[in-house]
C-alpha cells in the first residue's frame, strides 16, 4: 500500500475517495463504505463518503487543476485547496460553532476532510423556496465580527498579522475577482453573460456612465490594496449551510487579506438578490411575499447590527494598538467599514445580473422578460448604491433605498 506522504496529485474517484478515507483511518478497515460526487460548485469535486450500518460519514473536497465550470482550458491553482484548508483551520480556531471542522488536508492531492454538514441546507436554496432561518442573521453577523476582528491589525498582535498573512496571498483566486467583480461587468467584455434584449439598458446604464466607473475603480482599488482582515472572500448564501438551530460557513479557497467591509457586503448583495426575486417567485402570495421580504430585510439590518455591536465588543476588550482607546477612533472605523460594505454590495449586484456566474435565485425566473426586467431592478439598485454609499447614512436608510426597488 502506497503512503499518503507518496501520493502524486490525481483527480480522485468514489474508489479512491473511499480508499483514502480508510488509509486516514477515519472508518474501520472492514467498514462497508459508499461514496458519492455531491459537489454542485463551480470549481472542485466533493465526495461524500458515508458508512452504511452507523450512517457515520465525513465529506472530502478536491481541488481540480482547472475551473470546473469552463473546463480545462482554463487552468487553476492547486494552492486554493491549501488557502482553503488553512482557513478553515485558523476560523475554526475563532468560531468553531461556525466552521467545519478540518480532519486532514494534503496540498498536494489538494484535499480538505471535513465535517459532513448534510443535515444542513444551502441558505440559497432555502432562500429560493422563502425557507427563514431565525438565526441566520445573528450567527453571520457573530461570524462577521470575530473573523474579521481577530484576523486584522485590531485583533491580532500586528507581526504575528504580517506572519499569517504571508500564508493567505492568493493570487489566482484574486484574479479572479478582480476581474469577473471589479472590472468585466463595467465594460463590454466577452467574459459577460448577458441577454440580447437587456444588453441596451445596460450598455446606457452601466457601461456609459463614467461617475459609476470612477466609484468601482475606487472600489477595486480599495480591494487591491487594503489589506486589513483576512476574508472568506466568496461569502455568497451558496458557501452558508443552515438549519433553524444552526449556521456553517464553507468554501473559504478565495481567502485572502483584504477589506472589512468586503465579505459583509457580499453577504447583503446576495441577501438583496433574494429579495428582488420573491417579487417573481411569490407574485401569487401576496401575504407570503410581503412577509418573507420583510425578513429578508431584518435580515440585512440585524446582520449589521449585530457585527457592528459585536466588533465594538472586541474593540474595547483586545485592543491591539494604542490608538484604538482615541475617542472617535472607531466610530471613523466602523463608517469606513460601512462605505466600504455598500460599495462592494453594489459591486456584487451588478456583477451577478451581468457577469459570468449568475445567481439561483434570479435565473429560476422562467419568463425571460420579467427576469430581464428583475435585473434591470437589480443593476439599478447596485448602481445606486455604489454613486451614492457616502451618503447613506445606516443601515435603515440602506434598506430603504432597497425597498424602493421592489
Ligand atoms: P465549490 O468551491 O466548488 O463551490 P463548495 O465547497 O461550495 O465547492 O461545495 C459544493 C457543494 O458541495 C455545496 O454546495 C454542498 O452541496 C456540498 N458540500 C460542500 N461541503 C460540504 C460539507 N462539508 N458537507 C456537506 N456538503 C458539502
Ligand atoms: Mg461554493
Ligand atoms: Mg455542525
Ligand atoms: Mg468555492
Amino acid at each position: 500500500m502506497t503512503t499518503l506522504k507518496d501520493t502524486t496529485y490525481e483527480p480522485l474517484t468514489t474508489d479512491t475517495a473511499i480508499k483514502l478515507s480508510k488509509d486516514l483511518q477515519l472508518f474501520n478497515e472492514d467498514d462497508l463504505l459508499f461514496a458519492h460526487e455531491i459537489g454542485d460548485g463551480n470549481l472542485n469535486l466533493v465526495f461524500r463518503i458515508q458508512e452504511e450500518l452507523t450512517g457515520k460519514s465525513i465529506i472530502i473536497k478536491q481541488a481540480l487543476p482547472y475551473a470546473k465550470v469552463v473546463g480545462t482550458s482554463w487552468p487553476l491553482t492547486l494552492d486554493r485547496s491549501r488557502i482553503e484548508s488553512e482557513s478553515l483551520k485558523r476560523t475554526y480556531q475563532l468560531v468553531p460553532n461556525y466552521t467545519p471542522k478540518v480532519y486532514y488536508s494534503d496540498s498536494e492531492l489538494a484535499v480538505t476532510v471535513m465535517d459532513d454538514l448534510s443535515h444542513l441546507t444551502i441558505v440559497r436554496k432555502g432562500l429560493i423556496e422563502a425557507v427563514q432561518y431565525p438565526k441566520l442573521a445573528k450567527d453571520i453577523g457573530l461570524f462577521l465580527a470575530h473573523t474579521l476582528f481577530y484576523n486584522s491589525d485590531f485583533g491580532l498582535n500586528q507581526q504575528e498579522k504580517k506572519i499569517q498573512s504571508g500564508r493567505f496571498i492568493n493570487p489566482e483566486l484574486c484574479k479572479i475577482t478582480e476581474d469577473l467583480v471589479f472590472t468585466d461587468p463595467f465594460f463590454d467584455h466577452d467574459t459577460n453573460n448577458i441577454d440580447e434584449q437587456l444588453k441596451p439598458f445596460v450598455a446606457e446604464t452601466i457601461w456609459a456612465d463614467q461617475s459609476l466607473k470612477l466609484e468601482v475603480a475606487q472600489l477595486k482599488q480599495t480591494f487591491l490594496t487594503k489589506a486589513e482582515t483576512l476574508l472568506h472572500g466568496d461569502l455568497h448564501t451558496g458557501s452558508i449551510f443552515a438549519n433553524d438551530d444552526e449556521t456553517v460557513v464553507i468554501d473559504p479557497e478565495f481567502a485572502y487579506y483584504g477589506p472589512i467591509g468586503f465579505d459583509i457586503g457580499a453577504f447583503v448583495a446576495n441577501i438583496i438578490l433574494n429579495y428582488l426575486s420573491q417579487d417573481v417567485h411569490l407574485a401569487d402570495h401576496p401575504d407570503k411575499k410581503a412577509e418573507f421580504q420583510k425578513y429578508l430585510l431584518t435580515v440585512i439590518t440585524e446582520t449589521w447590527n449585530v457585527f457592528e455591536e459585536e466588533f465594538t465588543v472586541l474593540w474595547n476588550k483586545h485592543p491591539q494598538d494604542a490608538f484604538m482607546n482615541t475617542n472617535g477612533y472607531l466610530g471613523q472605523t466602523l463608517d469606513q467599514i460601512f462605505k466600504d460594505m455598500i460599495g462592494f454590495a453594489g459591486c456584487k449586484v451588478i456583477r451577478r445580473m451581468i457577469g459570468l456566474a449568475g445567481v439561483e435565485d434570479v435565473e429560476a425566473i422562467i419568463d425571460l422578460k420579467v427576469r430581464n426586467q428583475v435585473k434591470q431592478r437589480a443593476l439599478s439598485l447596485g448602481k445606486e448604491i455604489i454613486l451614492n454609499r457616502k451618503d447613506i447614512s445606516s443601515i435603515e436608510h440602506l434598506v430603504k433605498v432597497v425597498t424602493k426597488y421592489a
